[in-house]
Parts: C-alpha cells; sequence; structure tokens
C-alpha cells in the first residue's frame, strides 16, 4: 500500500467523541505524529510507531510526516478537537506550501473532529445559536494589539465569542486584558461559560457574568464562550442552560 498523511482529530478528550472515520484511519495508520499528550491517546499496538514531540514543533513534526509518507508510510498527524482549529492541519499545508515539491503528489486528507467549542457548547446548552466567533489568544504567533483589536471589534459587533488558549503560566496576563475590554464594551450582566477540561473526568461548567468573571477562572484546559448581548440562562434545579435565541428582532 503507498503512503499517505491523515490529519485526525480526536476530539475534546472522551473515546466515545472520535469520529468513526479517524478511528478507522489510526487503525491503519503505520506511524503517529503529534503533541506527546494527543500522541498518548492512541493506544499502542504492534505495527504503530508513535511519534510525540513538544508542542512547538509544528513544524518540524508536519516536515517529519511528510517525509515519513513519501517512504511509504501510513502517517497520522493528530490534534485534538478539530484539526482544522488552531491546530496541525495548518502547520502540515505551511509545510507543504513551503517543502519539498515531491510532497505535492502525497495523498493526504483532513478528517474532521468535534472542536472544544462545539462539545462546550453543547453541554452549556445552545450559546452559539446565533452568529458567533471564535478567537485564539495566545500571542505566540501574532501580536497582542491584533487579539484586542479583534476582540473589540467582535464584541462591537454583539457576537457570542468563543476563546481558545485563554490563558497559560506562561502567558497570565491576556486573560486578564481580555477581560478588561470586554468590560469596556459589554455590559456587566453577559454570560460568560468557563468550560473545562470537557468530556474527560475532570470536565467543569461554570456560568458567570461578566461582572463576577476573574482571571483565574480560565487555564490552558478551559474554553470559555460569552454570550451576546441576547445570550439567556435558564434557570432549573439542575445546572443552568444557556442559550442564544436564533432571531434578533
Ligand atoms: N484543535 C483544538 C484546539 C487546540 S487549541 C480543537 O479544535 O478543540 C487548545 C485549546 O483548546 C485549549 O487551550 C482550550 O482552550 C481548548 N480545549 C481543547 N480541549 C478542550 C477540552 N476538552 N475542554 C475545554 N477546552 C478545550
Amino acid at each position: 500500500m503507498s503512503g499517505w498523511v491523515k490529519i485526525v482529530g480526536l476530539g475534546p478528550g472522551a473515546d466515545s467523541m472520535i469520529t468513526p472515520e479517524v478511528t478507522a484511519a489510526l487503525a491503519e495508520a503505520t506511524d503517529v505524529v503529534g503533541y506527546v499528550p494527543y500522541v498518548n491517546r492512541v493506544a499502542p499496538r504492534e505495527g504503530l510507531t508513535r511519534h510525540g514531540s513538544d508542542n512547538r514543533e509544528e513544524i518540524r513534526r508536519a516536515e517529519a510526516a511528510l517525509d515519513m509518507a513519501c517512504e511509504g508510510k501510513r502517517v497520522a498527524v493528530v490534534s485534538s478537537g478539530d484539526p482544522g482549529v488552531f491546530a496541525m492541519a495548518a502547520a502540515v499545508f505551511e509545510a507543504l506550501e513551503a517543502g519539498k515539491p515531491a510532497w505535492r503528489a502525497l495523498d493526504i486528507q483532513v478528517l474532521p473532529g468535534i472542536s472544544a467549542m462545539l462539545a462546550a457548547s453543547a453541554r452549556a446548552g445552545a450559546p452559539l445559536g446565533h452568529d458567533f466567533c471564535c478567537i485564539n489568544l495566545s500571542d505566540n504567533l501574532k501580536p497582542w494589539a491584533l487579539i484586542e483589536k479583534r476582540l473589540r471589534l467582535a464584541a462591537i459587533a454583539d457576537f457570542a465569542m468563543a476563546f481558545y488558549n485563554p490563558r497559560s503560566t506562561s502567558r497570565p496576563i491576556g486573560f486578564e486584558r481580555t477581560l478588561d475590554v470586554l468590560r469596556e464594551e459589554c455590559e456587566p450582566e453577559r454570560v460568560i461559560i468557563f468550560a473545562r477540561a470537557v468530556s474527560t473526568p475532570e470536565e467543569s461548567i461554570r456560568v458567570v457574568t461578566l461582572g463576577d468573571a476573574t482571571p483565574e477562572m480560565a487555564d490552558m484546559r478551559t474554553l470559555v464562550i460569552v454570550g451576546s448581548s441576547l445570550t439567556r440562562v435558564i434557570e432549573r434545579a439542575a445546572a443552568p442552560l444557556v442559550y442564544t435565541p436564533r432571531s434578533v428582532a
């Protein structure tokens, strides 16, 4: 069989949220490539070599995957969630565009997964039921000024928003600034959802108002959803349901 590259999404954590298409690709792969914790989510088996690498090694990892496929290997490049959302698919194509002409002859496919914002939104209700946008709050690959501009304009445009990579120990300030910008543009009653480790045993879903939100509510395992001005909370004995109606009067 000739080589291929399948760039696959492992979903937010639970095996039940991995698509059958991705499971089949992983079963056929000879090699799996990705960030160590994601590679570790693929069970070892005979005939499968797992290549875990560091978080910031995306381009080198993509190049290695393309080279291995040229040698006839069946390579699964793994991401959490969906591989097209702040993840490996774009990294593979950056490597492909700048790299060896032979790579362009390869069979390359992207297999979607359940992205964190969809899993988080489903747990909370339907906060993304009307227009929304998503923003990666990490300034590792773009200037903070651009993040702040997009954030402010999205708030002014009254989008619901999903934030990936909200806060890490090496970037403690960004999320504080995010909350400051939101407080400048939105009312204090605005609904915010902190969805942490969704679909894993550590899952927690917290629904608060912008007025009560604090930076420590987010970490690198948290997906933050900020409602639009129309987002509503249905209180009940069980956990509240958060939703954004489908229409604007
Ligand atoms: N490709 C991934 C996103 C990678 S960026 C996807 O589509 O989901 C990593 C960020 O995703 C984390 O910082 C966090 O904001 C979010 N994330 C990933 N898995 C999550 C989970 N199980 N629960 C909550 N947020 C998660």
